[in-house]
């Protein structure tokens, strides 16, 4: 079998055009822009070219982009204070705290000061709890986008043994959730599961959200099933860097029915997330419906 590859750079382009529209909509029959604030704390290189790129798709969408750079030293309470002024800001729907934060900052103290309303990040312990009891909330970008592509792909994923390896607050626990909410029974494994080879080769639906380099082989994954792959690592192999995910992608795409490829899977659905997220925050705030198949 050779799988069929889910292009998650096609479908966040797909994602993006639905949010663009959406933000015309909201402008011509409700003269409203939805905004979106990023606050950076520090200089970590990385989390630079992310606040970059958050900025730039969101102006791309036709929404209201606002920056915040703070230094490496700043106070709690002046970005608790700053947080304060986003939460009450009529023109900001979304605000993403950059993470991670310099050591000194306590990060959930913080994640919790924004308002669950606002939280596009879906981390606000509010939006944990809501999404835990089946209600709605704002939910993490990545297994959204996840599910956005599962669901896709399959149409109704009810009855599906899905398998989430990975249990950390942002990606394994929320991915568990969305998909016990479509009716998967879900495995959710981590560092001390056991066999984890056979855990996985029960598995219709992976989700591989490990953060080890192709630690999953073909011969973990029972023919024909889904293999949707978080994991973004940099390798060195042949004298070149190179972006590889949980999955070891040549034998799982020669066994599996679908998969995501790294790059080029669920990265760009991130960011296409968020980006739904802010709109989804702008029409709550406003009493107006949500656009459909942007959430959860
Ligand atoms: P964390 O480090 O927070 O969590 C990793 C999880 O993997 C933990 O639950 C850990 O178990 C588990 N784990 C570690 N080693 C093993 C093992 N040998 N067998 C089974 N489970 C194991 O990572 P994140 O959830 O934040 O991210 C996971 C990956 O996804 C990373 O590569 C990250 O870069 C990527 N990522 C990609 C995003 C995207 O947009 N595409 C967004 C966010 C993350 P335990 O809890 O027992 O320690």
């Amino acid at each position: 079998m050779t799988a069929t590859i889910i292009d998650g750079k096609a479908f966040a382009a797909r994602v993006r055009e639905q949010v663009a529209e959406h933000v015309t909509r909201l402008k011509t029959d409700h003269d409203l822009k939805p905004g979106l604030a990023v606050v950076l704390v520090g200089e970590d290189p990385a989390s630079q070219v992310y606040v970059r790129s958050k900025g730039k798709m969101t102006v791309e969408v036709g929404m209201n982009s606002v920056e915040h750079k703070l230094d490496a030293d700043t106070s709690e309470a002046d970005l608790l204070s700053l947080i304060d002024q986003l939460n009450n800001d009529p023109e900001i729907h979304g605000i993403l705290v950059q993470l991670p934060l310099p050591k000194h900052l306590d990060e959930d103290l913080v994640i919790n000061s924004v308002a669950p309303e606002k939280d596009v990040d879906g981390f606000h312990i509010s939006n944990v709890g809501l999404l835990g009891t089946g209600q709605k909330s704002m939910v993490p970008c990545t297994p959204l986008g996840c599910l956005m592509m599962l669901r896709d792909h399959h149409g109704s994923l009810s009855g599906m043994d899905a398998v989430v390896i990975g249990r950390s607050n942002i990606v394994g626990k929320p991915m568990a959730q969305l998909l016990l909410g479509d009716s998967c029974t879900v495995t959710i494994a981590h560092s001390r599961t056991k066999d984890l080879a056979d855990v996985v080769r029960r598995a219709d639906i992976v989700v591989a959200a490990v953060g080890r380099p192709e630690m999953v082989p073909g011969d973990w994954i029972k023919p024909g099933a889904t293999v949707i792959d978080v994991g973004i690592n940099r390798i060195e192999r042949d004298g070149k860097n190179k972006l590889v995910g949980d999955a070891d992608f040549d034998s799982c795409a020669a066994v599996a029915g679908a998969i995501t490829p790294v790059p080029g899977g669920v990265g760009p659905m991130t960011i296409a997330c968020l980006l739904a997220n802010t709109v989804t925050a702008c029409c709550r705030a406003n009493g107006l419906a949500e656009p459909e198949g942007l959430t959860a």
